[in-house]
């Protein structure tokens, strides 16, 4: 019997073909498998027979979305400084987004990093991810040569190994608490809509930080930075973070040293939780790509936890919802920038 990801791995196959051969997109963005077993590498179809070549299943982690500004740009006429744009319609691309990549497509349009128009959306409603670290962690980190998947478990072997793990066991923290696993925009679905999940402890992984004293939580934060060895795969692997130099990167000014010293490790990642707030849609992107299992995405779920309180709205939920940090409304709540700084702080 075939398995859900293997019917979407034959559909998106097809569809992606279409799309080619019909000339509608000059390129499809998906994923192929990767060179070890639970690592899928996004990849770029630009031809119906690479097309074969796409494939999905519970390790396509890090979030498509953040291809397409290059992508898109790429496939521009050249320009020199000051040629007028190009006239007619521009190449488009297809892509596969589940709920939080499409909802970083939302916010990419709204940051004008890409068109609307120029995509073609095949929309997957998400059955979470699975984190690889959690696999290994479970399997005593043994050598893996392959994973086989089912719909509700995996089957892990390697030398000496054969363990069979429940899916939901091993399902990445960000995917065990999203309520939003549809697409919020697409041009053609593979299966159905599955409608918001109800889910009480949605912040949980929050809530437990806030409800400790201001030193516990700093000591949380710095032990759960302390092995960050600067590598920025997490930002890289964002989709928000496309500024053509990152304040990290500046020399003239340099804003935050590049050592690993702990205090600009601590700024660095301060910094760039706060670039993200009210646009981060907890796609886990980042913390998937993270090599040193640093929960970083704790960071910006805290900050996506405070935008719904304070403003009552999520990142990318619908084009016409601007972003809260770029609007400025006169009746916008405000009394917490005062009260924050008043009612003292547990000890
Ligand atoms: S961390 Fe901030 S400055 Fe750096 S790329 Fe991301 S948004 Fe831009
Ligand atoms: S900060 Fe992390 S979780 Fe948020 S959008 Fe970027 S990659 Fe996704
Ligand atoms: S990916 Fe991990 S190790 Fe690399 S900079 Fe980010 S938190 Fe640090």
């Amino acid at each position: 019997m075939t398995t859900a990801n293997e019917r979407i791995t034959q559909e998106l196959r097809q569809r992606a073909r279409q799309l080619l051969e019909s000339g509608q997109v000059a390129a499809f963005v998906g994923y192929t498998s990767g060179s070890m077993p639970m690592v899928m590498q996004p990849f770029v179809a630009r031809t119906p027979e690479e097309t074969d070549r796409l494939e999905w299943n519970s390790f396509c982690v890090l979030n498509l979305a953040n291809y397409l500004p290059a992508l898109l740009k790429s496939l521009e006429p050249p320009r020199r400084p000051g040629d007028p744009p190009p006239e007619g319609p521009l190449p488009k691309v297809g892509v596969v987004a589940t709920g939080c990549w499409s909802r970083n497509m939302v916010v990419q349009i709204q940051e004008n990093q890409v068109q609307r128009e120029r995509l073609v959306i095949i929309g997957i409603s998400s059955r979470g991810m699975v984190d690889r670290k959690k696999v290994l962690g479970l399997v005593g980190h043994a050598d893996v040569t392959s994973v086989k998947e089912d719909d509700n478990s995996l089957l892990v072997k390697g030398p000496g190994l054969e363990q069979e793990i429940n899916r939901w066991d091993v399902i990445r923290d960000n995917c065990a608490c999203c309520v939003h696993p549809d697409p919020v925009i697409f041009d053609h679905m593979i299966g159905d809509l599955k409608g918001e999940r109800k889910l009480g402890e949605r912040f949980k992984q929050v809530e437990e930080i806030e409800n400790m004293s201001v030193q516990a939580r700093w000591e949380w934060f710095t032990s759960e930075i302390d092995s960050c060895i600067r590598c920025y795969a997490c930002r890289n692997a964002c989709p928000l973070c496309y500024c053509p130099t990152c304040f990290v990167d500046d020399s003239r000014p340099q804003w935050v040293g590049k050592s690993i010293e702990p205090v600009d490790t601590a700024i660095f990642h301060i910094i760039r939780a706060y670039h993200c707030a009210g646009r981060c849609t907890d796609c886990g992107s980042c913390e998937s790509a993270c090599p040193m299992g640093i929960r970083m995405r704790i960071l910006t779920k805290k900050l996506q936890k405070d935008v719904l309180e304070l403003y009552g709205t999520e990142a990318g939920m619908s084009l016409d919802t601007p972003l809260p940090l770029s609007t400025y409304k006169l009746d916008d709540p405000q009394d917490f920038v005062l009260t924050e700084s008043l009612k003292g702080e547990k000890k």
